[in-house]
């Protein structure tokens, strides 16, 4: 059984009197170990697509199935608790809540999916090279800093699928790399992701890539 797969989705928004499809019958699946690269121009449909994904949104039409339950057309209550416990979501900025530190909003991630591991925040925040920034308040942090910060508490449950949108943009080359290594040890224990991405590095480290065109693949 796929980790998620993603039935014909369909979504549209309607700015004013304009009709945008963003996404036009999109069908994907992601099975455990792969980490699939989402790629695609500006505007093509993926952080709609990741956000329909994630159970973040709903699609106009359309199923998406996490580890064979449905997320759509579910009470928000269910799709957060699904979400909770499969999915680490990391969107492309506004991952951190501002008012906590960088340790404090991993561990509430954590007690968010009933996950509580002390060891673990110490362990994250060394992985992503912020080992002495855990008391840090978000607004202190550098660009770098805060996309490594945002991984880590979206990998804070050890959550089975990572859906990450443009992770490596923006981020400076020993981020990236950091970024990278996760991501390989991650699917070397069986983790799945599926990231959108500009970056050509990951491009070539994926298991496979998906290529998005006016909300098409
Ligand atoms: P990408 O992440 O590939 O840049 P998006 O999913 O953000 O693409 O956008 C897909 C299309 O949907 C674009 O044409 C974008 O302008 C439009 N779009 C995205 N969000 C909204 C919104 N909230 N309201 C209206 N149009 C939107
Ligand atoms: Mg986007």
């Amino acid at each position: 059984m796929p980790l998620i797969e993603a039935d014909d989705l369909f979504k549209f928004y309607h700015p004013g009197d304009a009709e945008v499809r963003a996404l036009r019958g999109v069908s994907l699946t992601v099975e455990r170990g792969e980490v699939v690269a989402l790629i695609g121009p500006s505007g093509s449909g993926k952080s709609t697509l990741l956000a329909c994904l994630a159970g973040l949104d709903e699609p106009d039409g359309g199923i998406v199935t996490i580890d064979g339950r449905r997320m759509t057309r579910r009470p928000e209550a269910e799709r957060a608790a699904l979400r909770a416990n499969s999915i680490g979501f990391l969107a492309q900025s506004g991952n951190l809540f501002d008012h906590l530190s960088v340790a404090e909003n991993i561990k509430l991630q954590m007690n968010l999916s009933g996950k509580f591991d002390s060891c673990r925040v110490i362990e994250l925040l060394s992985l992503l090279g912020l080992a002495d920034r855990g008391h840090a308040m978000p607004a202190t942090l550098s660009g770098g800093e805060l996309a490594r910060a945002g991984l880590a508490v979206a990998l804070a449950s050890d959550p089975p699928l990572l859906l990450a949108d443009e992770p490596t943009a923006e981020v400076d080359a020993e981020t990236e790399s950091r970024i990278l290594e996760l991501l390989e040890a991650r699917r070397a224990k069986g983790g799945a992701a599926l990231i959108a991405t500009h970056s050509s590095a990951l491009g070539l480290k994926a298991s496979r890539v998906l290529e998005i065109t006016d909300g098409r693949i």
